[in-house]
């Protein structure tokens, strides 16, 4: 069975790192946001791709869920202590990368082609592609002006009160190459449980990805449990745009796209009315605190999918 999962950064690395234990690497797919890439220190930073890539390579801070695992920072405090920016942490380790994938960008080369080489070095063998080659930067609507993402996140700490989102350039933006035909390719489509407003929705909004998309069968994972995001602004953001955070406001945001949903059992209560939106749901622990959690998860949402295709023919595509 072919995936094809959509993830951002913390919460979807997980789920993609599940599934990568479990599935031969020439049957995953991983699609990136790349709306949160910004400059920094005159760097090209990625977060969510850095994340999944790290992740999947073994690399990954298991504390924090970004950067680098052993990591140190003399760079950082050189820089602070000539008066830098400080507000966004870089890793002597990280900045390898970020040092490497500027340059090759600066000579051309497209951030699909360098995440692949990338990818062979560390010995990453699932497929991970960022959603575009093209500047999509996530901005965000607040009480305090437009704030680009990086500035809003880490900067603001979230303090700003949210309105709305806007993703830069997308309507002009195309999938990079290899999305669409590992889209064609795919049996089913995961969304991962990342934040669906700034990690998913960018991926969902660059155009003739999301029209290819409406083709597949699409299982959704909440990220948020028991009324609150695991980590991260996502049930924050639910609010602040008057939407009370919950399992079912995930699965009302997927709504038009989805087939099934996956979300906790503390959550059970509101199976119910996610199955009257229409949605086959599997109710499940969805909270990966280690390894096994994260293989565990993959393979509930995968046998999920076999008793869909078993028990319904709401299927189109290759199912
Ligand atoms: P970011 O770009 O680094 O914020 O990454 P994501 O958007 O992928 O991840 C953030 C989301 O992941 C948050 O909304 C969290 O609630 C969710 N998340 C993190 N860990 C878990 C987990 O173990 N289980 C579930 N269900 N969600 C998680």
């Amino acid at each position: 069975m072919k995936i094809l999962a959509l993830a951002g950064g913390v919460g979807g690395a997980k789920l993609v790192d599940g599934l990568a234990q479990i599935l031969p690497p020439e049957n995953l797919t991983v699609i990136v946001n790349t709306g949160d890439d910004f400059e920094y220190w005159g760097l090209k930073v990625c977060p969510d791709l850095d994340t999944v890539c790290y992740t999947l390579a073994g690399l990954a801070n298991p504390d924090t869920g970004w950067g680098r695992a052993d990591e140190t920072w003399h760079v950082f405090e050189s820089v602070t202590a000539l008066g830098g920016d400080s507000w966004f942490r870089l890793g002597d380790r990280d900045l390898g990368l970020h040092l490497e994938r500027t340059q090759r960008l600066r000579e051309g080369e497209s951030l699909s082609e360098i995440t692949r080489d990338f990818c062979q070095a560390w010995g990453v063998r699932p497929t991970v592609l960022p959603m575009s080659d093209d500047l999509i930067p996530t901005m965000v609507t607040t009480n305090e002006g437009v704030l680009p993402f990086q500035e809003y996140f880490v900067q603001r700490k979230c303090q700003p009160r949210v309105s709305g989102f806007n993703f830069m350039n997308i309507e002009r933006s195309e999938p990079a190459p290899g999305v669409l035909h590992a889209l064609q390719e795919s049996d089913l489509v995961v969304i991962c449980p990342s934040n669906p407003w700034v990690s998913i929705d960018p991926i969902l909004a660059v155009p003739t990805l999301k029209s290819a998309l409406s083709s597949r069968p699409i299982v959704g994972v909440s990220p948020i449990i028991g009324g609150k995001a695991v980590k991260g602004p996502a049930a924050r953001m639910y609010r602040e745009l008057g939407i009370q955070p919950s399992a079912l406001a995930v699965a009302q945001h997927y709504q038009n796209l989805i087939t099934g949903f996956v979300f906790d059992t503390v959550d059970v209560a509101q199976d119910d009315d996610i199955r009257k939106l229409d949605i086959q749901t599997l109710v499940t622990d969805t909270l990966m605190k280690t390894s096994y959690d994260r293989r565990r998860l993959a393979q509930d949402v995968l046998q999920f999918y076999e008793g869909m295709i078993v028990s319904s023919k709401k299927f189109g595509g290759k199912a």
